[in-house]
């Protein structure tokens, strides 16, 4: 195995021309797990970690190389909460958001948080860089529109965020579990709320009935907080596989979107 380590982007995109099938490594936190199950074979290594432009941070700008252990000093309160989240120290000192991007699974943890806040997604190639709706970039379950010869540059936020957001989730246990379901929910100063569910589907959902009928509620009532519940778990198009059911995960999500709105209006 070759491994080729740039210290900027021209450097990636070099390795990128004598190599296009080259695998691209942040943290490795998904994908030396396939390389050790065997499952990844690869004879060319990229690593990313290094990269000084992937792994800037400013307030609109989130690197694809900016590690959780980053993230969980946020000012963002949902970014801060899902980053403590991820994994144990280990993983979140390694594992990246660009990382959650690439693998693109439904329960990647940081996506419905990219997802809530209607981000859009920077891919960067030798030709230039184009810009992309989270729903665009993100195309099915553990599948998005990267092409080869691309690298993630990183997450783009709006310049009107959210004045509140929380993110919750739910697993078999406390940590270092893949989440059953997670949500992520925004509030506006208005009153807009927007509702964004991991695992639940295909990939990160949005509850759009949801946040339609309880943005209308300036202050809702008990009876409109039973119909949010109801409306998000109605909204969700969970599986049953090996971590849960579908019915556990529709109510699970319901309630988790019910508590982190809670958050949002405390
Ligand atoms: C024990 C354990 C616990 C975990 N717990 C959680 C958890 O709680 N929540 C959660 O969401 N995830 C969890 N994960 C999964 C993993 O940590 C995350 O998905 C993390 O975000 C992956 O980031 P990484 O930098 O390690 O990605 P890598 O493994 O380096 O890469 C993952 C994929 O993305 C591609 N990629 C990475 N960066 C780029 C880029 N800049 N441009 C193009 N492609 C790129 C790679 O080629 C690869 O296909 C866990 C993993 C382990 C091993």
């Amino acid at each position: 195995m070759e491994i080729n380590r740039p210290r900027d982007l021209a450097g990636v995109f070099d390795a990128l021309d004598s190599s296009p099938d080259s695998l691209l490594l942040a943290g490795g936190t998904d994908a030396m797990v396939l390389v050790n199950a065997g499952v990844l074979r690869p004879e060319h290594v990229i690593s990313l970690r290094r990269v000084s432009e992937l792994k800037r941070w400013s307030d609109g700008f989130i690197g694809s190389c900016v590690t959780y252990a980053r993230l969980e000093h946020s000012d963002i309160a949902a970014l801060a909460e899902l980053s403590r989240t991820v994994g144990s120290p280990q993983i979140r000192a390694a594992g990246t958001l660009g990382g959650n991007l690439g693998t693109a699974s439904p329960a990647g943890d940081a996506l419905p948080f990219l997802a809530a806040v209607d981000a859009s997604v920077e891919l960067a190639s030798r030709a230039g860089s184009r810009m992309m709706a989270w729903d665009d970039f993100l195309t099915g379950p553990k599948r998005n529109a990267l092409e080869s010869g691309e690298v993630i540059l990183g997450a783009h936020l709006p310049a009107d965020m959210p004045s509140r957001t929380a993110f919750a989730k739910i697993g078999v246990r406390q940590a270092m579990v893949i989440s059953i379901a997670s949500v992520c929910v925004t509030r506006s100063e208005a009153g807009a709320v927007t509702v964004a569910m991991g695992a639940v589907g295909p990939t990160v959902l949005r509850a759009r009935r949801a946040e339609e009928m309880i943005s209308a509620e300036r202050a809702p009532t008990e009876a409109a907080l039973d119909e949010f519940q109801r409306l998000v778990s109605e909204e969700a198009q969970p599986i049953t596989d090996h971590r849960s059911t579908e019915e556990y995960r529709k109510m699970a999500v319901g309630v988790l979107a019910r508590r982190a709105l809670g958050r949002c209006m405390g």
